[in-house]
């Protein structure tokens, strides 16, 4: 049998305590432990002298204790004074401590220490190390390789998880046996052994470039990183392979909802929206389900696109659902489709989490019936919503959704052997290498072109202690008859501080600009009164709004043309951009201004500057992945779904041209490698690609 695929309990000393920690971290089998990779690496190879630490280090010490000193302050801590009799002295500080470690740490008891090295109030000191007591002449042993950390769970010390590694280890079978890849695939792209670069990277000797591996950069890591990349690549890429392999119903009949809708509109569409309409329209036409991503800049113009493929579908006698992730962003999807379709004589029905009792009753019921168009947040992919005739899924700000929602209200639609097509619309610009990653389930369009007559928002930063300043511009702007947001940021994730944060800027704002209309719209406030509020604003009822970021996706009026994000230090550049989104929408010249609190730390300084040199989303997008990483910009963090062991795809988007053709020639003529390679780094997670 394949050593790989024995389970566990298989290894020696292995019980059902340790199986039971193990199987939270997700290991069942041998090759789960092969493929457990270390987060980073501690240096114990040697030991430093307490006169040559370097702050910042994480570095290993061993000293005597010379003074030990308890003290009550905010909490209980433990201070203790290490010497080597070199005359400097490191403090140990520790918060949380037992009594037996307490009378452990005598003066005159020896320690080995392992932490990082800060500078306290009374010099150099550490928080919390490791430590161990050693006896007086013992002769301390530094380790002989570096040591890997790795992620494990509570009850389960690295050391152990180690050790239970070294003995899955012990078991590799040889080479050419452990390799998926076909070799001369191998060859071709230069990738070395595999089995190599795992025990490099397990168990990395003490010569090793510590910055290298700690940076991901070392070839072991990389030639890891690859197979990570494909296997998520696969994965992707057969999950799509096998929707795309089912029926779907084919939609559009003679284009005369839409040639009514165009007629309707006060623009002409730009040749990039019609351009993407029409490779959605070739999509739906199919038999097949379409997968498609439409990305476009804020204000490209997408949900005129959204709406066309909607028509589509209702000619064909079929159902749309429109999802969107946040109750204030539906509602504007419901207010612009009841503007466009009832003219023609459509409905559009809508349903969030907020609709119960009897209208909800009403408005499932209807559904059920075949209403052509349901609005509403990801209520719509709860238990109890049944469609008669579902053909289209649309889904805005996509990388909200997990790719497991997006396959949850694909099976809304299942209806004997049809399943609906995917219209997924996003407006944060990916780069192109990190969307071929993401998104290798879908094929992807770009509204790469802004309407007409549109001038660039003017973006500057200023400091909050000119906050006065600030306001007597917005009064002159009020007074020339120009509408302005007020943006109140807070960090907390609480709605009900957000808010309040919000209701004191309201009030300043009120008393500042009397004689002026100043709103107030966030999160706590029910739907009908958020809608009020824009309404008054829209109709320039309102001169100023103070909002929270509710408004950062999809508010549209036209005639605000200032806008003020305070706090804007905290918020990354994905979000700015889509904020000062809401302004520039006019023909009529904009401008931004970042309120920041001093002062600026170097990341914030960075971000500040990108948003004042630059309105192009692309490379606002570059710059953040560079910045954060690609969790954050696809903002996918919590679901988990981008999160690799070993990959990083701000750092090896190199890889990826030759990722996508070793993927490509796997698909093509290695189905069983292809499967066990998924199988090995997505294990359990990419079974719901068979759902
Ligand atoms: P987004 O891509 O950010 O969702 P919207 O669809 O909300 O953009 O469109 C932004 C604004 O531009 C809306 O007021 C919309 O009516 C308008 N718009 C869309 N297409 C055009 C066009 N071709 N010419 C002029 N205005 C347009
Ligand atoms: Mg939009």
């Amino acid at each position: 049998m394949d050593a790989g695929n024995a389970p566990l309990g298989a290894l020696p000393g292995v019980g059902p305590a340790l199986l039971a920690l193990l199987a939270r971290l997700g290991l069942e089998r041998v090759q789960d432990l092969w493929f457990h990779l270390p987060l980073r690496y501690e240096d114990k190879t040697r030991v430093t002298p307490l006169a040559e630490l370097r702050v910042g280090e994480r570095e290993q010490v061993v000293g005597i204790v010379e003074e030990v000193e308890r003290g009550f302050r905010h909490r209980p801590q433990l201070k203790v004074a290490l010497g080597d009799g070199s005359g400097q002295t490191l403090r140990l500080r520790f918060f949380h401590f037992n009594r037996a470690q307490a009378e452990q740490l005598r003066p005159g008891t020896r320690l080995l220490c392992f932490g990082e090295v800060r500078h306290g109030a009374q010099g150099l000191e550490m928080v919390h190390p490791s430590y161990q007591r050693v006896g007086a002449d013992e002769a301390v042993a530094a380790d002989e390789s570096l040591s890997p950390v790795y992620p494990t769970t509570e009850g389960l010390g690295s050391k152990r998880l180690a050790g239970v590694i070294g003995k899955a280890l012990a078991l590799l079978p040889a080479a050419e046996q452990l390799e998926l890849i076909p070799l001369q695939l191998c060859v071709e792209h230069g990738l070395t052994s595999l089995r190599d670069a795992l025990l490099y990277v397990h168990r990395p000797p003490p010569q090793a470039n510590l910055e290298q591996l700690m940076r991901g950069l070392h070839p072991a890591q990389q030639r890891l990183a690859f197979e990570e990349l494909l296997s998520r690549h696969l994965s992707l890429k057969r999950m799509r392979a096998a929707v795309r392999h089912r029926r779907a119903p084919v939609l559009g009949g003679d284009g005369r909802l839409q040639r009514q809708l165009l007629a309707g509109l006060p623009f002409r569409l730009t040749a990039a929206q019609q351009r993407v309409g029409g490779e959605v329209a070739r999509d739906l036409a199919q038999p097949h389900p379409m997968l498609r991503l439409v990305q476009g800049d804020v204000g490209s113009g997408k949900t005129v696109v959204a709406a066309l493929a909607a028509l589509a579908a209702v000619e064909s006698r079929h159902q749309v659902a429109l999802m969107a992730p946040t109750e204030l962003l539906a509602e504007q999807h419901l207010h612009n489709f009841r503007r466009w379709l009832q003219p023609l004589g459509i409905e559009v029905d809508w349903l969030a989490g907020k609709v119960a009792g009897k209208a909800r009753q009403a408005t499932l019921e209807r559904v059920a019936a075949g209403a052509p168009v349901l609005i509403g947040t990801h209520a719509l992919m709860q238990e109890g919503v049944t469609f008669a005739r579902l053909g289209l899924v649309i889904v805005d700000e996509q990388h909200r959704f997990g790719v497991q929602q997006r396959l949850s209200l694909r099976d809304k639609g299942r209806d004997g052997e049809l399943v609906p097509h995917q219209l997924v619309l996003t407006a944060t610009p990916i780069p192109r290498t990190l969307a071929m990653s993401a998104y290798a389930d879908l094929d992807v369009s770009s509204i790469d072109e802004l309407p007409p007559g549109r001038t660039p928002v003017q973006t500057i930063a200023i400091s909050n202690a000119r906050r006065v300043e600030v306001i007597e511009r917005i009064h002159a702007a009020c007074a020339e008859g120009r509408q302005v947001y007020w943006v109140c940021t807070l960090i907390e994730e609480s709605e009900p501080l957000r808010a309040q944060a919000a209701e004191v800027a309201h009030a300043e704002l009120s008393a500042a600009l009397a004689g002026f209309g100043v709103g107030l719209i966030h999160g706590r406030m029910r739907p009908k009164e958020k809608q009020a509020v824009m309404d008054a604003f829209k109709a320039g009822q309102l001169a100023v709004l103070v909002a929270t970021t509710v408004i950062e996706v999809g508010v549209d009026v036209p005639n605000a043309s200032l806008m003020v994000i305070e706090n804007s230090e905290r918020l990354g550049l994905a979000q700015l951009h889509q904020l000062r989104g809401r302004v520039g929408r006019g023909a009529q010249a904009s401008n931004c201004v970042l309120l920041y609190q001093p002062p600026l730390g170097q990341l914030a300084r960075e971000r500040l500057q990108v948003m004042r040199e630059t309105t192009d989303g692309f490379r606002i997008a570059e710059k953040d992945l560079q910045l954060r990483g690609p969790g954050e910009v696809l903002g996918t963090r919590q679901t988990g779904q981008l999160s690799f062991r070993i990959a990083d795809l701000a750092r090896d988007a190199h890889l990826l041209p030759a990722v996508q053709k070793v993927g490509a020639c796997m698909l093509d003529g290695h189905q069983a490698q292809t499967e066990r390679l998924i199988e090995r780094w997505i294990g359990g997670s990419a079974r719901y690609a068979h759902a």
